[in-house]
């Protein structure tokens, strides 16, 4: 048995390891485009800074995560963030505004601090309180994320409140958003307890109580690339066959059940199986002409452009204490910049005594041809951000600026309906499975997880190739 795994980011390397682990007989072949592991995983450790380029941490909720670091020795090195300073704010009116206590899944469940907070008016609270009244909607079909909680909560808790905190995962326009793949939670929680509020308090009480437990987002000391470097060291020791700088250019297939890699070399790999783990619009590109419809299902996955901008500061030019993990910018603010993380405070570690890092977040679904690509335009976009909001107008003593292109996936409404036609199309191709970000969540357990799925459904294919005769081999024979 063959298995080619195209696409070395988190999701590829989770389905070669996972890949070994549970079919140690299959030859395994991953094979990457660029220099380097990882993908949108990428760290840089310089003079005492542990800079992440792409994401920073991960959800320790969703259990993939934590169970891939434990298989790979890494579960003493993962790190909360900072309990101390938990404070997160929102940018209202050109001031940062605290969050309101006692958010749960991003619901309000704090009558005593929405009363308080500035973020939302006071007849904006009052259209908050009509979430306990209001019955559960019938509905067919899906609705986007900003129709739903402006329906529940309000259009001005959702702009002020909701919406900025969503920017931070999916980057995305939140109209645009389908409910059922992004939060299929909060509609449960509206059909189940009739009031968003109640059901996510109701959620709160049924979470074991774990005092002193970790906290709800995890990290290595390092940085995530440790993940993926433990993940190739891991793969090299079990005899992976791992390249880098081979660009795939298509996939198709032989006969039923061999598959023909071509790379753009002009080299040409086979395969029983393949696992492609690269972004769906180039999944999409590669499968062009196995399947034409299941290539424009795939190349109709938008994915928005972002870009990150690391700068450090000796802390005495920092005019303000950064006593929180940052802030998030509703889009009504009008700023160029998306959010702000205190990394030096949210990850103590990662930056040396002293010295305050942030990271500035550019870049949101809609304001893609908007972003600056170059290095000096997004370094002064940041720092007009920070005086303008931080009072910091000191030159930074380091800097680092990095660009994705087509990143964050936006699961728009409609999503749910292209999965049904995927998996109908791959149900034509045994052998093929597709895992990564494009379909089924953004973050990094899920992807964990979608290469781990992808795994079964080849070794369901072994199985069943055990039990019956290959029917090319069989007709040889006949
Ligand atoms: C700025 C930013 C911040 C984020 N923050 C977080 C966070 O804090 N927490 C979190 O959980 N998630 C976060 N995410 C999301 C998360 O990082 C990604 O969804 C995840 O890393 C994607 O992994 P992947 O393996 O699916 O895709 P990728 O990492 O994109 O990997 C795909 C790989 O395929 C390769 N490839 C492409 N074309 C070809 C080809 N033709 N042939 C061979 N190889 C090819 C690419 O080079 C790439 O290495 C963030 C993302 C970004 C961009």
């Amino acid at each position: 048995m063959k298995l080619i795994v195209i696409g070395g980011g988190i999701a590829g390397l989770s389905a070669a390891y996972y890949a070994q682990k549970q079919i140690p007989e299959t030859q395994i072949t991953l094979l990457e485009s660029d220099s380097r592991w990882g993908g949108k995983i990428a760290t840089e450790r310089t003079d005492g800074f542990v800079i992440e380029g792409g994401p920073d941490t991960f959800l320790a909720s969703k259990p993939w995560g934590v169970a891939l670091c434990n298989e790979l020795g890494l579960a003493d090195r993962l790190h909360g963030t900072n309990p101390k300073t938990k404070n997160t704010y929102v940018l209202h009116r050109n001031r940062l505004q605290p969050l309101p206590d006692g958010l749960a899944m991003m619901i309000p469940t704090n009558v005593q601090s929405i009363l308080k907070t500035r973020l939302v008016s006071w007849f904006g609270k009052a259209r908050m309180g009509l979430d306990f009244l209001r019955p559960a909607k019938a509905l067919n079909g899906d609705e986007s994320l900003g129709a739903f909680v402006s329906r529940r909560l309000g259009r001005e808790a959702y702009e002020n409140l909701i919406e900025p905190l969503m920017f931070g995962i999916y980057a995305g326009d939140g109209d645009q958003l389908s409910l059922a793949s992004t939060f299929p939670y909060l509609r449960d929680l509206e059909l189940k307890y009739g009031s968003l509020a109640r059901g996510a308090l109701a959620m709160r009480k049924k979470a074991p109580s774990t005092p002193g437990s970790r906290s709800a987002f995890l990290t290595p000391t390092s940085g995530l690339a440790e993940m993926a470097e433990a993940l190739v060291e891991s793969l090299r020791l079990n005899g992976v066959c791992l390249r880098l700088n081979v660009p795939v250019e298509s996939v198709c297939r032989l006969q039923p059940s061999t598959w023909n890699v071509t790379l753009d070399s002009g080299e040409r790999l086979e395969s029983d199986s393949v696992i492609l783990a690269t972004p769906a619009p180039v999944s999409g590109k590669l499968l062009e002409t196995l399947d034409p419809a299941l290539a424009s299902v795939l190349q109709s996955i938008h994915y928005a452009s972002t870009a990150t901008v690391s700068l450090a500061y000796h802390l005495g030019d920092v005019p303000r204490s950064l006593d929180g993990y940052g802030y998030v910018i509703p889009r009504r603010e009008g700023r160029r910049a998306l959010a702000c993380t205190w990394t030096s405070t949210k990850f103590p570690h990662r930056a040396p005594e002293g010295y305050a890092l942030i990271r500035i977040f550019v870049g949101r679904a809609g304001q893609d041809d908007g972003m600056p690509r170059d290095e000096l335009a997004l370094t002064n976009l940041a720092r007009e951000e920070l005086k303008l909001t931080l009072g910091i107008s000191a030159d930074p003593i380091l800097s680092r600026v990095f660009v994705w292109e087509n990143a964050m996936p936006q699961y728009n409404l409609g999503h749910p309906a292209k999965l049904a036609q995927i998996d109908s199309a791959l149900a034509n191709h045994p052998g093929l499975a597709l895992a990564g970000n494009g379909y089924r969540g953004i973050g990094i357990p899920d992807c964990i997880h979608s290469g781990e799925v992808a795994v079964e459904k080849i070794l369901n294919l072994v199985s069943l190739r055990g039990r019956q005769p290959d029917p090319c081999t069989a007709r040889k024979g006949r």
